[in-house]
């Protein structure tokens, strides 16, 4: 019986004839496509993409070298060397993330106590060869310096209650 039916599906086109009814019935109601990378969707403040180090105004490392971070992070993405600097003061030698370990849960900038290592709004990024992928000290102060604006944007004080 079921073979039947499914023959005479087959030669009236029926399937065909319901998928172009539902396409015309769509066909002038709102569009929810969204033509990326022409357009883009609304991001939070709380985007958790690529990370940064962050800079002082002056040019400072913010990061202390205090291994919060490298100890919070589940995935143990996070690798940091330190020494201490002529002045007395502590800075990282190495600090590198990698982002095949990473999972974006967002623990590093919620134990960082200076706000250095934060994650930006930065989702566009691919790697083409091995080891790319992990993110190196210097690559992670570029990515603060370009984005500064943007990081300091979304995390002034009220920015994050939505
Ligand atoms: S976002 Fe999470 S998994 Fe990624 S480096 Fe930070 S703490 Fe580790
Ligand atoms: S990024 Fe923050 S938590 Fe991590 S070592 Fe530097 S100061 Fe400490």
């Amino acid at each position: 019986m079921n073979r039947i039916r499914n023959l005479i599906r087959s030669f009236t086109l029926s399937e065909l004839l319901n998928g172009m009814r539902l396409t015309g019935r769509r066909f002038a109601s709102r569009k929810f496509t969204v033509q990326y990378p022409e357009e883009k969707t609304p991001q939070s403040p709380r985007f958790r993409g690529l990370h940064a180090l962050r800079e002082y105004p002056n040019g400072e490392e913010r990061c202390i070298g205090c291994k919060l971070c490298e100890a919070v992070c589940p995935a143990l993405a996070i690798t940091i060397d330190t020494e201490e600097r002529e002045d007395g003061s502590r800075r990282t030698t190495r600090y590198d993330i990698d982002l095949f370990k990473c999972v974006y849960c967002g623990f590093c900038e919620e134990a960082c106590p200076v706000d250095a290592v934060v994650e930006t709004r930065i989702f566009e990024y691919a790697f083409f060869e091995r080891g790319e992928q992990v993110m190196t000290k210097e690559m992670l102060l570029e990515v603060g310096r370009k984005h500064e604006a943007q990081i300091a944007e979304d995390r002034k004080p009220g920015s994050l209650d939505h």
